[in-house]
């Protein structure tokens, strides 16, 4: 079983779940309540597009602006055939709260488009990219709505989204989207951004666990960006990857995978399968192995009360956004594993992308090394801020995450006198 068939269960639900634990532990005012938990302002848009063959289909698209109490609207554009608009909602909250944690000034937004990208010819994506930007364009800019690449989307896309947004103007925006080709304004360092973060804050739990990182044993649920870079960082700190899976597949060494050959693979063959020094294990039997960090770094709801009763992990670290349902949640917390929530552990990827906006709006670009510097200095405080609120209050360590997010936006919310 994949996890395109555990997706049915609603993320917008768990998103609002969590805020309700997290405004509880923080004895949040009903009234602020109302104020800062629902979506500003919410865009569904249709997509004519002509295909290869000649006819047009329609694609459907939204935009979801959950949060700009702090600074514009941040976050990704999903393509997936699974998109709906409840997915987006729970994706733009959890920026909100995300963008708050790092403490950089943006408010959460969120986009996607129910497509089948694996399917679709480059000309396909290009002009349902550039229909979905036209269609979206009233409501994003740099100084109001900044996408950038989520699943299925990567830096092509974005210069797509730039090239169109900028003809509108009639001069060039690189600040409009984060994630574009370096050439067009993208940071060094913003591909890897949001493993590198991954990898700082399981550093930071392996310290406070004083579980040594180079006799960890790990396991990385799903393959793509997130946790391609962080298997690789956490593979150069020593530790042994023993397992990851992607949408085809899984792939087991007990001894150790090699991660940068398997990266190569992935990229020349398009999936983890068929990789040499290494056994084909079913996808269920992934997150039953015995390791000492599991990373999620999939899609949703890949952890449920099911599942979770045979993770052995001593850690998880959510690459991904809400992989683990609030039910799971509770099986893991019962079992004393602790859960870097999403809201944190993927927290590097907006982090940088802020960074590239504000390189784009000051027309002066950083070294990788400064961007990896700063990148760590933000989620090791972030990590120690989110640490001492969980002991501090004995709550769960996402509840002690959302408490600092939410808690922020809820003061932002306050001194801006939208609210007595
Ligand atoms: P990606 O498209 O690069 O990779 C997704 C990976 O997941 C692919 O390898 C795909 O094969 C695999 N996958 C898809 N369905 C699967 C399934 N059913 N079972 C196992 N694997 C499956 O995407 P990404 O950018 O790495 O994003 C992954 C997660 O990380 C998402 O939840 C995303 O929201 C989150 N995230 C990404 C970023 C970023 O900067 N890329 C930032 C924050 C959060």
């Amino acid at each position: 079983m994949i996890l395109t068939e555990t997706i049915k269960k609603n993320v917008y639900e768990a998103a609002m779940e969590n805020f309700d634990l997290a405004a509880n532990a923080l004895e949040l005012h009903p009234d602020v309540r109302e104020m800062i938990k629902y979506p500003e302002r919410i865009l569904e848009v249709n997509l004519p597009v002509r295909m290869d063959d000649g006819h047009i289909h329609r694609f459907e698209g939204y935009r979801v602006q959950h949060s700009t109490a702090r600074g514009p609207a941040k976050g990704g554009i999903r393509y997936h055939p699974n998109v709906t608009l409840d997915e987006v909602k729970a994706l733009a909250t959890w920026m909100t709260w995300k963008c708050a944690v790092v403490n950089i000034p943006f408010g959460g937004g969120k986009g996607g488009v129910t497509c089948s990208p694996k399917d679709m010819s480059q000309g396909e994506l290009e002009r349902m990219t550039r229909r979905y930007t036209a269609s979206i364009l009233p409501i994003i800019g740099p100084e109001r709505d900044i996408p950038a690449p989520d699943v299925y989307t990567n830096s092509q896309i974005m210069a797509w989204i730039m090239d169109t947004y900028s003809m509108t103007k009639g001069y060039p925006i690189p600040g409009v989207v984060t994630g574009k080709p370096i050439s067009l304004g993208g940071s060094l360092g913003r591909n890897e951004a949001t493993g590198r973060g991954v990898f700082y804050t399981i550093q930071g739990a392996c310290d406070h666990l004083e579980l040594p990182l180079k006799e960890a044993r790990v396991i990385v649920q799903g393959f793509g960006n997130a946790g391609s870079i962080a298997a690789q960082l956490l593979h150069s700190a020593g530790a042994t990857v023993i397992a990851v899976n992607d949408s085809r597949g899984c792939v087991y060494n007990g001894t150790g995978l090699d991660v940068a050959k398997l990266i190569v693979h992935k990229e020349k063959t398009g999936n983890v399968l068929g990789f040499p020094a290494a056994e084909e294990i079913r996808p269920n039997e992934l997150l039953a192995l015995k390791c000492d960090i599991l990373v999620p770094a999939a899609l949703e709801n890949a952890i449920d009360e099911e599942n979770a009763v045979a993770v052995k992990a001593k850690i998880v670290a959510e690459a991904a956004n809400g992989p683990v349902t609030p039910e799971g949640d509770k099986v893991l917390e019962s079992k004393g594993i602790f859960v870097i929530p999403d809201i944190l552990c993927n927290a590097g990827g907006v982090t940088v992308s802020y960074f590239e906006w504000v390189q784009d709006e000051q027309h002066l670009f950083w070294e990788a090394q400064d961007v990896y510097n700063r990148l760590e200095r933000v989620m090791k405080t972030s990590f120690a801020e989110v640490l001492k609120i969980h002991l501090e209050h004995k709550v769960s360590v996402r509840t002690a995450a959302n408490m600092l997010g939410i808690g922020r936006v809820a003061e932002a919310t306050r001194l801006r006198g939208l609210y007595p």
